[in-house]
């Protein structure tokens, strides 16, 4: 029978439960428990998918095309595991099911209320994760803080899921946080206190207190806490802040929290294998090489809005015990400068990611230009590939005045044109072509070689516009190479530039399938190509600087994401 964690936030937003359930699921399952995690936001909107970066952060996007909230891609990167669109839950998704319910006439003439109904659906959505894929353990992250008028119907229906399903099976833990006041020279647990009473006020006692803290607790502080919010010290559960979040299972592990959770849902302890994951901390705290790669967006900045991005980066940079510092490039400032190298000059690769709509999208093109144009290594992701055709066109292709239907409808040249299935679409939300699809590469191009090969891989979608066809063979005969298309031959999923040391863009989203046990192939050859640029040796380990060779093996023994991936 699957057992229920559910974890909630006090004190204040942004304190990192998303981590401490990721983190916990990695603990599981290195215990060779199967995990899944279930993300309760309180927010309207149905889903994330219309919201704008600058909100919640980036729309991650999983395998079965959902769009929802980034700390899924959390869940997924720790997890090693597929979550689904049963796994994002939102107050507005709640409410559709419940209204469309109601106007069906299945409530047969009864009042429509927030209990039943309501927190009804709401335990039925978490029943469902279960039932789908049978895991041992269900994790239920609920967004915002308590005490938010917003998220009480979802901790009614946590409070009432004990009662449902059994004490020994349900266990709420509370992340909190335990700050430091510097004129007291002291931690205080006032906070912890005010919000736990806030917790059991709506009748949930927690079980465990992760105490988020900008150092060790200092002594007493877990004994104090444990005395006034009724928790047994051994389920104090210190969690200070980490260089890493990769490092924060290793912290968690280290403080017992695992060894309490199985001992409160009475499941077996088993001793975890986490060495693997040692290995990359280790990796990622001492690199050999570093590069800057700059990422050139109109959401810089909030790192955020580009979360996947940069964790693929950090895994590729991890596989090659590689520093990858990014530079965040505003692609606005970019359109009002002279010159690019202003922003550019000194890179070793760069990222164009996706995105939408017209702000920004000339400081890209002129970005991708310079980037051909110095040999900069480049990876264009789904609106970056577009850019990158428009430039192309317009400068390499004699088309001047060619642009994506998307920022001029009525340009001469549609480079980038709706794709034909959206021609009709009107509402925003969940439309796109989204999720995962298969693309078949072309044999003998880079790409290839970076998928070791592989003749069809499997990559998660999130647009609307595509490669116009009609230009293609303008394209390959002006030396474009297309590298990869749908099977049907029909969209252009990869390009390359072959006159170039390494120039990449594709119409999906690679980085929703890095992993830091898995890196991207994809992200792994701009590293590998950054550091041939001359990425810098760490001072530490100059004398055993690997050659290229050696980091090109680092890439082969990493890689085998995509032979995973071909069963779906
Ligand atoms: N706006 C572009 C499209 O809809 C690119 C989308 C993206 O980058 N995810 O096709």
């Amino acid at each position: 029978m699957t057992k229920f964690i559910f974890v909630t936030g006090g004190v204040v937003s942004s304190i990192g439960k998303g981590i401490v359930a990721a983190g916990l699921g990695r603990l599981l399952k290195s215990r060779d428990y199967s995990v899944s995690i279930l993300k309760l936001d309180p927010y309207i909107n149905v889903d994330p998918g219309t919201l704008s970066p600058f909100q919640h952060g980036e729309v991650f996007v999983t395998q079965d095309g959902a769009e929802t909230d980034l700390d899924l891609g959390h869940y997924e990167r720790f997890t090693d595991t597929h979550m689904s669109r049963l796994n994002s839950v939102t107050t507005g998704s709640i409410y559709q099911a419940v209204l469309n319910r109601e106007r069906r006439g299945d409530y047969q003439g009864c009042t429509v209320q927030v209990i039943p109904h309501i927190t009804t659906e709401i335990k039925e959505r978490i029943h469902r994760v279960a039932k789908n894929t049978n895991p041992d353990v269900v994790i239920t992250e609920i967004g915002g803080t308590v005490g938010d008028i917003e998220s009480l119907p979802f901790l009614e229906a946590i409070r009432q899921f004990r009662k449902d399903v059994g004490r020994g099976n349900v266990l709420y833990m509370h992340v909190t946080l335990v700050p430091w006041i510097a004129s007291a020279g002291e931690m205080k647990t006032k906070p912890t206190q005010h919000s736990v009473k806030e917790l059991r006020s709506i009748g949930i006692q927690p079980d465990i207190l992760i105490c988020r803290c900008d150092r060790p607790l200092q002594p007493g502080i877990k004994e104090k806490l444990s005395e006034f919010c009724d928790v047994p010290v051994e389920s104090v559960i210190p969690a200070p802040d980490a260089k890493s979040i990769y490092e924060a299972p290793l912290l968690l592990e280290k403080e017992g929290l695992a060894n309490q959770v199985l001992s409160l849902l009475h499941l077996e302890h088993r001793s975890p294998e986490l060495s693997q994951w040692q290995i990359l901390v280790d990796s990622l705290y001492h690199p050999t090489h570093r590069v800057e790669i700059a990422i050139i967006g109109k959401y810089v900045r909030l790192s955020d809005a580009y979360l996947s991005v940069m964790e693929a980066l950090r895994h590729a940079g991890i596989s090659m015990k590689c520093d990858v510092n990014i530079r965040w490039v505003n692609s606005e400032d970019l359109e009002a400068c002279e010159d690019p190298a202003t922003y550019l000059e000194g890179i070793q690769g760069a990222i164009v990611p996706g995105g939408f709509g017209t702000r920004g999208i000339d400081g890209k093109i002129k970005a991708v230009q310079y980037i051909r144009e110095q040999g900069i290594p480049f990876l264009g992701l789904c609106l970056g590939m577009q850019c990158a055709v428009i430039e192309w066109a317009r400068n390499q292709a004699g088309l001047s005045n060619a642009h994506s239907a998307e920022f001029n409808a009525e340009t001469e040249h549609a480079v980038i044109n709706l794709l034909p299935e959206q021609q009709d679409v009107v509402d925003l939300g969940g439309t796109m072509r989204l999720g995962l699809y298969p693309s078949r590469l072309l044999p003998n191009t880079l790409v290839y070689e970076l998928y070791q090969q592989k003749e069809v891989v499997y990559e998660r979608h999130r647009h609307r516009y595509e490669f116009n066809n009609a230009y293609r063979n303008l394209f390959v005969e002006s030396g474009y190479r297309i590298s990869g298309t749908s099977p049907d031959g029909r969209l252009v999923e990869a390009i390359e530039l072959p006159s170039h040391p390494f120039f990449i863009a594709t119409q999906f989203h690679p980085e929703f399938e890095s992993r830091p046990s898995m890196p991207h192939p994809l992200f792994q050859g701009l590293i590998q190509s950054a550091i041939a640029r001359g990425g810098q040796s760490s001072s530490a380990t100059s004398a055993t600087e690997p050659s290229l060779e050696t980091t090109s093996e680092s890439l082969q023994s990493t890689s085998p994401l995509h032979s995973t991936l071909e069963v779906s």
